[in-house]
């Protein structure tokens, strides 16, 4: 990849949030980008557990990177996955063994999964990152009540009617809430041989209290709003061995076919090959400018990076983080070519606006923190609905959404329930039952 005179050449590895707000930062700037990602779109990660839930489809909360950069001339886009990064040589590797080489590279290449060393547990309990992974959840969940309107046997039935949710973050949270409303409004009188308000939902943390990033207040009000909509919440509960029959927490079995990951994280391993000091998780240790010891030419941003506050506390992999340090890598980035001089930024470094937490229970209910705020209900809902749709890219995305939650909101209804597949290869034997 060559660049002219006198623009630098820089690689952006990953189009997740960190990675296309640098990008559109520097619209203007000298720099002749290339966006490198393994997928060909950016995705909206706070709503795909509605995708898994049947409200909203892939394309309400994804938008292509050809879309987003048409008109950005000098941003080309390659879809690969990066698997080396050469410091020394000043190159990133894709699988195929393409090279490009960078004047500045930014790593942006968020987290996975995190079995805690148990990955025999993924293929019972698939966790949500990417479209693939909520529409094989969708097919899951969906398949579970026809399969159980199949059966006859009333020993297995309810094993395809029990959800269980393993971990109570946000994620966790808002699974629970939806899959309690998707059996009791949405497919409630569809069957004629199941009770679908026998389904049961569990929802597992191995903390003391739901929600723990949030005030204690709102994981007491969570919990009781989740056991209102029939979710059965189990705190101090770690999960010790996961199998196709469900799931165990030290003495108590769960029988459950239909078991999601919303536990742990971690981070993919091409960050490995940076050779740059990384935390427990992964996460590779930054400057205060987010570059690398050594190294002012390569940094780190969102999910994939451990920057410590002012209380010197790491800070969460959520989207704020990763948007807000897109913008300031940009807005360094800009200086640094344009002034020839170390800018400002650089001296200062990052600082994280912190503009609060929101988190959903269910249609109408939500709880949110702002500074020393902390209310639930409506209102938070409200603010919920405002703030994810006004993060959503594209006029399009935004629209659908706001269509399709005003008529879930006034209905019940989810309009994304087909099953692509055919259930005979979901069916238990006989001989398996
Ligand atoms: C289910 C779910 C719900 C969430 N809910 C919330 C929420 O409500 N509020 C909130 O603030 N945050 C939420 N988050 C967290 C938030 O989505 C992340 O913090 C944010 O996406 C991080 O942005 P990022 O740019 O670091 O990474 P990502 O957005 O994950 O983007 C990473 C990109 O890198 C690409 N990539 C990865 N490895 C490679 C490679 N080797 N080569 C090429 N490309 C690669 C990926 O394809 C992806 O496009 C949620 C996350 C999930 C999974």
């Amino acid at each position: 990849m060559k660049g002219s005179c006198n623009r630098k050449k820089l690689i952006v590895i990953g189009g997740g949030f960190a990675g296309l707000n640098l990008i559109q930062s520097l619209k203007h700037a000298p720099f002749d980008i290339t966006l490198i990602d393994k997928r060909n779109h950016h995705l909206f990660q706070p709503l795909l557990y509605q995708v898994a839930t049947a409200t909203l489809a892939p394309r309400d909360i994804s938008v292509t990177f050809r879309e987003l950069f048409a008109k950005q001339q000098h941003t080309t886009v390659i879809m690969g996955e990066v698997v080396q990064i050469d410091k020394e040589d000043k190159k990133v590797v894709l699988e195929n063994g393409d090279t490009f080489d960078y004047d500045y590279l930014a790593i942006a290449v968020g987290s996975k999964h995190s079995y805690f060393g148990h990955t025999d547990w993924e293929p019972f309990a698939p966790g949500i990152k990417t479209i693939t992974d909520a529409l094989k959840i969708r097919e899951h969940i969906l398949t579970a009540f026809e399969i159980a309107e199949r059966l006859d046997s009333l020993t297995e039935t309810p094993k395809y009617l029990t959800f269980a949710i393993v971990g109570g973050g946000p994620t966790g949270v808002e699974f629970a809430g939806t899959i309690a409303e998707l059996i009791k409004k949405t497919m409630h009188g569809n069957f004629r041989r199941i009770k679908t308000e026998k389904a049961r939902v569990f929802l597992i943390e191995a903390f003391d209290r739901i929600l723990p990033s949030f005030h204690p207040k709102l994981s007491e009000k969570t919990k009781s709003d989740l056991e209102k909509m029939g979710v059965t919440v189990l705190t101090n509960h770690a999960v010790t061995e996961i199998t196709k029959d469900g799931v165990r927490l030290g003495e108590i079995f769960i029988q459950s076919r239909n078991i999601i990951w919303a536990a742990g994280n971690s981070i993919p391993t091409v960050v490995k090959t940076l050779g740059s000091e990384q935390d427990k998780q992964g996460r590779v240790i930054v400057e205060k400018d987010l570059s690398i010891p050594n190294h002012p030419e390569i940094f780190v941003l969102g999910d994939a990076a451990h920057f410590k506050n002012r209380k010197n506390i790491p800070l969460p992999g959520v989207a704020t983080v990763a948007v807000q340090q897109g913008r300031f890598l940009g807005a360094l980035l800009k200086a640094e070519v344009r002034k020839k001089q170390i800018p400002k930024h650089r001296i200062k470094g990052f600082k994280y606006f912190d503009k609060g937490s929101l988190a959903t229970i269910g249609t109408g209910k939500a709880v949110c923190t702002i500074g020393k705020f902390n209310f639930s209900g409506f209102f938070a809902w409200f603010l919920w609905a405002v703030v994810h749709i006004a993060y959503l890219i594209g006029f399009r995305n935004r629209m659908s959404v706001m269509l399709e939650w005003s008529i879930h909101l006034f209905t019940g209804t989810r309009s994304s329930r087909l099953i692509h597949s055919t259930i005979d290869e979901k069916l238990p034997k006989r001989d398996d039952i």
